[in-house]
């Protein structure tokens, strides 16, 4: 149990602790087992015993669900192999055949992908939105509709979306509203709050936060707890003891990790926003950001991962500014330990996004800011030479 006065630093330290059952070991062992012993036939019949069988859960990978849910206000959380399988998850817990789907325009890539494909050949028809629609999402909804997907900010282009307008609107149709939280991560958006049903991590990315591990995580209420629950089991879904010790690991030090990487993404898209090379910084931490005056309302800080639009320069140009950076690394994904830029392709089929010019993604890592801030300032005297 965890008190509201108690701070978030304070709470993952002892979440989906087990030591009673453990000997006193403060870490919950990884639990390498397919077969679990049970003591008799009744037993093995009534199916009551806390573990049953590998795949149904062992105590390291409950040690880690335990602690999600605690931090998410979650009835149950379940694990997932990866971030993109817990949202293909989540979707398909809550959609059948001739059921409609409401997906937010600004949404990570694959997600669309998935919608694209794998729901319309199952009979999901899916209708993309403006993610600054907000209450005005009443006007999309079809007696068919099933659920509204959000994530916010979105990926790539960073708009925060009124998630209270969009969940309010979507219960009293009696749809379920889903989240792509990674951005936001438990610590920062507390979604179920906020009116989510199914909040959606890619734990991969801060939650691990050492660029170990793929997993993702959804997190449910009571009302959608039994639902997903029997869903996971169903498919057979399970990620192994070694991946969630890993992730629990990570999880002890993800607010430590998160003021750091909020102190530098801040001080880096301050100092990109007076340069003569930038258009604007996507960073809804920033007093300028078009989506500021509801981040401020809503989360409870801001990660490390932000959008900077430039000036309108070559391809050449933005490929030599980042093919020659010393401390930020060319990679997919984020949220890991260290610094990372990519130049940023998204499509839009319901509204337009405007850009002056190209759009980079930045990540800023746990290196020392001065670093990484001469960092781009070398980078961008070569994407004004080339
Ligand atoms: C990376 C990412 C995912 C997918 O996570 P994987 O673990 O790579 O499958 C989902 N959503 C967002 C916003 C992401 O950035």
């Amino acid at each position: 149990m965890t008190s509201d006065s108690e701070k978030p630093e304070t709470i993952a330290i002892s979440v989906g602790r087990m030591s009673e059952e453990h000997f006193g070991t403060v870490n919950t062992p990884v639990y390498r087992t397919s077969t679990i012993l049970l003591p008799n036939v009744a037993s093995l019949k009534s199916g009551n015993a806390p573990y049953v069988y590998g795949r149904r859960g062992t105590p390291t990978t409950r040690s880690f669900e335990d602690a999600i849910s605690t931090l998410e206000g979650a009835a149950r959380t379940v694990s997932l192999p990866s971030g993109l399988n817990a949202i293909a998850t989540a979707i398909m817990s809550v959609c059948r055949a001739g059921d409609h789907l409401l997906m937010v325009d600004s949404c990570y890539g694959p997600t669309r992908h998935f919608c694209d494909t794998v729901l319309k050949r199952f009979g999901v028809e899916t209708t993309y939105y403006d993610p600054s629609i907000g209450a005005d999402i009443t006007s999309l909804f079809q007696a068919n509709t099933r659920a509204v997907y959000c994530e916010s900010p979105g990926s790539l282009t960073f708009e925060i979306q009124d998630v209270p307008a969009i969940a309010e609107a979507a219960h009293a149709r009696d749809a379920s509203v889903l989240m792509d939280n990674t951005w936001g991560t438990p610590i920062f958006f507390p979604a179920l709050k906020r009116g989510v049903d199914l909040s959606i991590h890619a734990a991969t990315k801060y939650i691990c936060g050492h660029s170990d591990v793929m997993m993702g995580t959804i997190s449910a209420n009571e009302k959608h707890a039994k639902r997903l629950s029997d869903f996971v089991g169903e498919l057979g879904l399970y990620v192994g003891g070694d991946d969630c010790f890993l992730a629990l690991r990570g999880l002890r030090t993800l607010p430590v990790r998160l003021k750091r990487h909020q102190e530098t993404a801040l001080r880096l898209t301050r100092w990109l926003s007076g340069r003569p090379e930038v258009s604007r910084v996507l960073y809804p931490a920033l007093e300028t950001d078009p989506g500021h005056a509801l981040w401020k309302r809503d989360f409870l800080g801001a990660c490390g991962l932000f959008g900077v639009v430039l000036k309108p320069f070559s391809d050449k140009a933005v490929t030599a500014m980042i093919d020659g950076m010393r401390h930020f690394g060319i990679g997919w994904s984020w949220g890991g330990y260290e610094s990372l830029i990519i130049p940023s392709e998204f499509e839009r089929t319901a509204c337009k996004f405007n850009a002056a010019g190209p759009v980079i993604r930045v990540h800023a890592g746990l290196e020392d800011p001065d670093d990484l801030l001469a960092d781009l300032e070398d980078g961008l005297a070569r994407l004004r030479s080339s």
